[in-house]
């Protein structure tokens, strides 16, 4: 089996109905070794509750598994910040993926006064808090001159920001993008996970660039796998990104679920194989809460076995299944 970090993208449930499945299927999903999992949260602190509440189920239920809290700080005041990075972290968690989130289509732009305008602040905060709950410790190591590592052997708070590998929608230039990636390693970032693709090219393009500019941050690109016309629609409408016509018509024209399925996993697991063979350092699947698809890419590029794919979905999926857990990927 190869092996490959891998990572999900979860969101707080929007339905009672979905919130009572969402334990089975974030069991079968951290069951398949994910490096992490990731969950959303609403701009301005909308979420909070709920997404800390999907933290908690995780920390609680999978404890080997680490939790990525993604923070907004639009609209945030720095004493606000400060209080809900110290509430997520009293909860167990201690990585995060600091992003801006935007102000509501519409609102004017004093409509949110907060004082922290970007991520890269936002990245400096949480490590201030992390520091100010317990200081950071700082000791040589022997032979290693540069090298320093906490005296309580502690890894620093994990801080991911968000890439975009066709640029952010309110660039002015691709030059601002890489710009603002430096910005958030000089902050203090050391991961970068890139808005959803449908090109591998796009992703090796912007690496090479940020590399080129001085970004050694490792940079994952991200993948929605979509299996349905209406699934593609919205997710390029929410991320200003564009499919390959063939595989838009493809979905179109399919006429049954089943070869739309086949479709959206064959695509999805293509362009994953893509980003393997040149050279990504791990895979982010935004998962849009669902395990089946995700698990079905994952195991048709080899990142998990037929055997452990079939139990993570077999309609019973028992305690026993459960408990072989594979080390995560690393
Ligand atoms: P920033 O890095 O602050 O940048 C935003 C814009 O400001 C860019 O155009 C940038 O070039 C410009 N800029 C930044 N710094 C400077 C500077 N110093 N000077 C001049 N210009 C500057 N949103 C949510 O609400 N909740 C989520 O959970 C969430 N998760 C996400 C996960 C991923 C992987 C990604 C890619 C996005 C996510 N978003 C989320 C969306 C994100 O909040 C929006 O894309 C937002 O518009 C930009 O956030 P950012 O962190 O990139 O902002």
């Amino acid at each position: 089996m190869r092996k490959v970090p891998f990572s999900f993208e979860l969101h707080p449930a929007r339905s009672e109905h979905i919130a009572k499945q969402l334990p089975d299927r974030i069991a079968r999903l951290v069951a398949a070794g994910p490096e992490f999992v990731s969950v959303t949260y609403g701009a301005g602190g909308s979420s909070q509750d709920a997404s800390l509440d999907v933290l908690k189920h995780v920390i609680e239920n999978h404890p080997g598994v680490r939790t990525m809290a993604h923070l907004t700080c639009v609209g945030s005041t720095v004493q606000h910040a400060h209080e809900t990075v110290r509430t997520f972290m009293d909860a167990g968690v201690h990585s995060f993926l600091a992003v801006r989130g935007d102000l509501p289509v519409g609102a004017p732009e004093d409509a949110f006064p907060g004082d922290i305008r970007t991520a890269a602040e936002l990245v400096q905060l949480i490590h201030a808090v992390q520091n100010e709950r317990r200081p950071w410790r700082e000791v040589a190591v022997p032979g290693t001159p540069g090298i320093t590592v906490d005296r309580d052997g502690r890894e620093r708070a994990a801080i991911a920001v968000a890439a975009f590998p066709n640029g952010h929608p309110s660039s002015r230039s691709w030059q601002q993008d890489i710009d603002t990636l430096l910005a958030k390693q000089a902050a203090g970032a050391n991961l970068a996970i890139c808005q959803m693709i449908f090109h591998a090219e796009d992703y090796f393009r912007m690496v090479d660039a940020a590399r080129a500019a001085g970004v050694e941050l490792p940079i994952l690109p991200a993948i929605t796998p979509v299996t349905t016309p209406a699934g593609l629609a919205r997710n390029l409408e929410l991320s200003g990104e564009q499919a390959p016509a063939d595989f838009a018509v493809a979905l179109e024209v399919e006429p049954t679920e089943a070869g739309r399925r086949e479709i959206g996993i064959d695509f999805a697991a293509k362009l994953t194989e893509r980003l393997i063979e040149g050279g990504a350092p791990g895979i982010h699947l935004y998962t849009r809460n669902m395990h089946e698809v995700p698990l079905a890419v994952l195991a048709r590029v080899g990142l998990i076995d037929d055997a452990r794919y079939a139990q993570l979905i077999a309609p019973e999926f028992t305690s026993e299944a459960q408990a072989i857990v594979g080390e995560p990927a690393s």
